[in-house]
């Protein structure tokens, strides 16, 4: 089974300890490297539960996280090439670009071009810290030149073509740029696939609010009644009033603190896929402004990716265009496209 010791004993022997087993965990003499790099003692016992005598390498243990984080500094990757098994058709994508529709605008084809594109199909691992910690892993595609997701596209190329090694990897700006267009969809997913979590999370804040709403209630009542009886001094009610209602903003603000919730994603494995597509150049018209968006079709899935909002980021299958400059906005964005809107990608 897949324990934290027995990842701990894996990663350390993979990097040159000698790693001996021992009734309640694991004897490991580490290289000079992990006890410079890490602070890991030159000899120690392991365990998974806090021992005297032994380090403690149990969940959510410092030594523990300080190996995961060395462990996943390097992102295992792959760059391949999509070889079809039938050749791309440009009368797919054509038919493909005439459902397309803007919400606000018109536009006439202007170019279909046949050609090679990349995709990043990344796997991202999250970690939701609330009050307590939820992890997982989520898996997008996104398309270089457009910046949107490709869904399915793993699945779909591995079915229409075969894949060998690419000749010239991608590095820097490009790889970059796809990596990010790629966490901050992690992230989107993240949520979608935590929502039980923190639809949980948010009940039991609310439920801490009401308790704490009533707890201080009480207290309010019991001093009215007490100054009623004239158990209390004008004054001394006065002071008492005070202090309930510090009291509770220091309570109030406790909680909305605890009520944030943390969310990293970060890059687990990706690859890197050259594959054909059509790149489509649409003559769009606005009122009197025009301007040419560029859309991609995806022969593996046999889809056509939308442009990204020129706005949030994100992906905007159905765009709407902005009076002045005809920038690409979502429908989350502008959920109402017609008459005139301020644009969220302004200043214009
Ligand atoms: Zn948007
Ligand atoms: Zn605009």
């Amino acid at each position: 089974m897949n324990t934290p010791q027995s990842f701990v004993e894996a990663w350390c022997a993979h990097q040159g300890a000698v790693v001996e087993p021992w009734a309640e965990g694991v004897e490991i003499l580490q290289p000079t490297e992990l006890i410079t790099a890490l602070g890991l003692p030159e000899h120690a016992r392991y365990s998974e539960q806090p021992a005297p005598g032994s380090v403690w390498v149990g969940y959510g243990s410092p030594v523990l996280e300080r190996i995961l984080q060395a462990a996943t500094r390097e992102v295992p990757w792959a760059a391949l090439v999509l070889e079809p098994y039938a050749a791309p058709r440009e009368a797919m994508a054509r038919k493909a670009a005439e459902r397309f529709s803007l919400r606000n605008a018109v536009y006439t084809l202007e170019e279909v071009r046949v050609e090679a594109a990349a995709r990043l199909v990344a796997s991202a691992r999250y970690s939701l810290l609330a009050d307590d910690r939820r992890d997982g892993l989520v898996e997008e595609t996104v398309s270089l030149s457009q910046r949107v997701s490709v869904p399915g596209f793993w699945e779909a190329a591995r079915a229409s073509g075969s894949l060998h090694p690419a000749a010239a990897p991608p590095a820097g700006e490009e790889l970059a740029e796809a990596v990010r267009a790629a966490l901050m969809r992690g992230e989107a997913l993240a949520r979608i696939q935590a929502r039980g979590y923190l639809e949980g999370f948010a009940r039991r804040q609310e439920r801490d609010l009401r308790r704490v709403e009533e707890y201080f209630q009480g207290l309010r009542a019991e001093l009215n009644k007490r100054s009623l009886r004239a158990k209390v001094t004008p004054e001394d009610r006065a002071l008492k009033a005070a202090a309930i209602d510090r009291e509770r903003a220091a309570k109030l603000q406790e909680l909305s603190e605890r009520g944030q919730v943390r969310l990293a994603v970060a890059l687990a494995a990706a690859v890197w896929v050259e594959a054909p597509v059509a790149g489509l150049a649409l003559r769009t018209r606005r009122r009197k402004a025009e301007r040419t968006v560029r859309l991609e079709y995806d022969f593996a899935t046999q889809h056509l990716l939308g442009p990204a909002c020129e706005a949030c980021g994100l992906d905007a299958p159905l765009p709407a265009l902005c009076d002045e400059r005809l920038h690409v906005i979502c429908a989350r964005c502008v959920p109402r496209a017609e008459g005139r809107w301020e644009c969220p990608a302004g200043p214009h």
